[in-house]
């Protein structure tokens, strides 16, 4: 179910929502002049390189995709830059502080949670770790890996928007 479903009825004045009104964007309400957008949710995932070229690998400790690998990064908040939100969430899974981002590539993604799919925005930077021998897997990781961009197989990557970064991340390299 996408979240546009879950808006049965109008949340400012209670109007009924036609059913086939699902594609619409921005929703608009029949009995106000309320327009709602349905727009993806922005998250970030950094390709963090240690001096040897690799790059560093969580395996996920949840779902959706729970023991893939993926790349450190989360959910923009509220108020945050892009780059503010991922050093953040690098900090809380791997515990370490990462140089200058540089953008890399941006790729659509969608997010089962809780019986609701996510329409969302990956935008994934690459960027240096100063600390890489502290890493360690610390919130929602199961463990962390090192690997060379060409050693990362397909198969073993959580989501389809990963798979396309990486290989556009292989493109530079
Ligand atoms: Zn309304």
């Amino acid at each position: 179910m996408r979240p546009v479903e879950l808006f049965r009825h109008c949340p400012r004045c209670g109007t009924p929502r036609p059913a086939e009104n699902h594609n619409q964007s921005p929703y608009r309400c029949g009995g106000c002049s309320l327009a709602y957008f349905f727009n993806p949710t922005v998250a970030a995932g950094a390709f963090l390189f240690d001096a040897g070229g690799r790059v560093l690998l969580i395996r996920r400790a949840k779902e959706p995709s729970a023991g893939k690998l993926a790349v450190p990064g989360g959910f923009i908040d509220f108020g945050e830059s892009a780059e503010e939100g991922l050093r953040r969430e690098v900090r809380e899974e791997v515990g370490i502080e990462i140089g200058r981002l540089q953008f890399l590539v941006s790729t659509p993604n969608l997010y089962p949670y809780a019986e609701v799919t996510y329409p969302v925005l990956d935008l994934y930077f690459t960027a240096t770790a100063i600390n890489p021998d502290d890493a360690r897997p610390l919130d929602a990781v199961l463990g962390i890996e090192w690997r060379l961009p060409r050693d990362i197989a397909d198969g073993e990557v959580a989501f389809d928007s990963l798979r396309a970064a990486l290989a556009a991340l292989r493109g530079t390299l």
